[in-house]
């Protein structure tokens, strides 16, 4: 019989915002898991702009952000990164993202994805009803924060994930204390921030080739 599903399903796309700064296995297991669950084609990563103001400490320049999360995807050939928010500047925010991908992705289906913390964050956005029509958002959990019930049961899908207590602040405390970030990121990654001396404090920075 024929059916809605005759018609070409459309491409699904996956958009993973974060700071990145460093990304760790917490960000790619969540992607890997909505990407399974809701069968995406694709899961764009997404390195916010540089904030005008270091409002809230200090954040690591876009350059080295961004090669890092490349260095992290590479090897998925479904995950991808993109410069659209560096490249637009300043404090990041989801809407201006989302409004970017429907202009350049007009025909694909897009699935927002965060953990439970950025979820409650975007949910206390006054402007927050201007999100639904750009993309489907689903929340995943994160250790240490308390799962949700956002409602909205059509726009906001909440899913479970093996739980990963690493975050980008308890990573870069080890990195300025020399303590390990082995096994919490990719190997990539720790090579990388030990190549640029990445969250060591002045001090202790010294020449690639003493
Ligand atoms: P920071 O400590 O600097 O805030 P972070 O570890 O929270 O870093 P972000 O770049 O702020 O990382 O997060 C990007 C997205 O990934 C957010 O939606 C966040 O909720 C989600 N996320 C981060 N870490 C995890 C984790 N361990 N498990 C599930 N989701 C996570
Ligand atoms: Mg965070």
């Amino acid at each position: 019989q024929a059916t809605a599903s005759d018609q070409p399903r459309r491409r699904r796309l996956g958009i993973m915002g974060g700071t990145f700064d460093p990304i760790h296995h917490g960000h790619l297991v969540a992607a890997s898991e909505v990407a399974a669950e809701f069968e995406l084609d694709e899961v764009v990563f997404v390195p916010t702009g540089q904030p005008w103001q270091k409002e809230t400490g200090e954040v690591t320049g876009a350059e080295h952000r961004y090669l890092l999360t490349v260095i992290a995807t590479a090897s998925n050939p479904r995950f991808t990164v993109s410069r659209v928010d560096i490249d637009r500047g300043g404090k990041t925010y989801t809407i201006d993202t989302l409004r970017d991908f429907s202009h350049l992705y007009p025909d694909e289906e897009l699935f927002f994805i965060t953990g439970a913390d950025a979820m409650a964050q975007i949910m206390s956005w006054k402007n927050v009803e201007e999100l639904w029509g750009l993309a489907h958002f689903v929340s995943v959990t994160r250790p240490g924060y308390p799962s949700e019930d956002f409602g909205r049961k059509n726009q906001i899908s909440l899913m479970e994930i093996p739980a990963m207590a690493i975050s980008s602040t308890d990573l870069r405390e080890r990195a300025a204390g020399d303590k390990p970030v082995w096994y919490l990121v990719p190997d990539g990654v720790v090579q990388y921030i030990n190549k640029h001396r990445l969250y060591q404090p002045e001090s202790s920075t010294r020449p690639l080739v003493d």
